[in-house]
């Protein structure tokens, strides 16, 4: 995962850091270089112009140049700004003691919905919760078919019924209330690309259904286009969090550095693999760790 930035900050960092004293000028070129490489990285550019911008002011205001070991102080300054930028996440998924939460995904077609749901349900079984699932995609062929079968999988409820999706999560919120489920998870449909009438009907659903929570699921593999689908997803639905899949793969780390710097929306969770035990929390600091090398 991130080789390809890895490597061209390693390459950045390596030059200053072969340097004994610096210059502000010697600062600014090396920066320059780590922009570089997170633009070719896929980063949104207002994003990686940002960042640098606040690397460079604080180790020019820390006074690195009189520093011993300059170049370390500016690597400190990378990783603490990556965490900024990446953070702070919260991890948890509400609870109530009256009634079910509701947590509604939303993304494109193909980013991994139905699969996460069934990640997210197992997680959630995990920490001794009684998770149900909706299968509120009724667009996508064989996306209620394939929710069940994963259900079967990981032995937890599946809600379904053919007629539309407000009242499949409607009748679903209410099933979990009497079969004493403590959280819902909705697989809305998505489609190949965000149009109206995908915005319409999860609008209608989040009017309707009132979810505790909103994720959007999408796909890593999509670079920094993915803050962009953030971004408009936000502004219809107000996201909680999103949750990035097939980091697994090889992203080159545009869509987890730039969603949080274009939306204010966190990334709470990736997904690591096909399987339904690969969601892990995202931790920035394992992540800006990782990115360093
Ligand atoms: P949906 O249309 O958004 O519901 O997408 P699906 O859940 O059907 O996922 C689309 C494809 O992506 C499937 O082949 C999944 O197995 C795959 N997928 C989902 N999440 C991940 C992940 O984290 N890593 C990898 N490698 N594949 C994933």
């Amino acid at each position: 995962m991130f080789e390809g930035i890895t490597k061209s900050l390693g390459d950045a960092l390596k030059k200053l850091r072969g340097r004994g004293r610096l210059t502000a000028e010697n600062v600014k070129d090396g920066l320059r270089e780590v922009r570089r490489a997170f633009l070719e990285a896929d980063v949104n550019f207002t994003v990686a112009t940002d960042f640098i911008a606040r690397v460079e002011a604080k180790s020019l205001g820390q006074d690195v140049l009189a520093r011993v070991d300059p170049s370390e102080q500016i690597v400190k300054n990378v990783y603490e700004e990556l965490v900024a930028l990446m953070g702070p996440v919260d991890h948890k998924i509400p609870q109530r003691a009256d009634r079910p939460v509701v947590l509604m995904l939303c993304g494109l077609q193909g980013a991994g919905k139905t699969t996460t749901a069934a990640k997210l349900a197992l997680t959630l079984k995990g920490q001794n919760r009684k998770p149900m699932l909706a299968a509120a995609d009724l667009q996508r062929p064989g996306a209620v078919e394939q929710l069940r079968t994963l259900g079967e999988q990981i032995g937890v409820p599946v809600y379904s019924e053919a007629t539309n999706p407000v009242d499949v999560c409607r009748n679903a919120v209410a099933q979990a209330k009497k079969t004493l489920c403590d959280c819902v998870i909705l697989d809305t449909a998505g489609r190949l690309q965000i149009d109206d009438a995908l915005m319409d009907e999860l609008k209608r659903i989040d009017k309707l259904v009132k979810p505790d929570e909103c994720y959007l699921v999408v796909d890593a593999m999509i670079g920094q286009e993915a803050a962009n689908v953030a971004k408009t997803f936000n502004d219809a639905l107000e996201l909680n969090a999103c949750i990035l899949t097939k980091l697994d793969g090889d992203a080159r780390g545009g869509a987890a550095l730039s969603i949080k710097g274009v939306t204010g929306v966190p990334i709470k969770f990736v997904g690591m693999g096909e399987k339904v035990d690969k969601l892990e929390d995202f931790v920035p600091e394992r992540m800006a760790g990782r990115i360093l090398g």
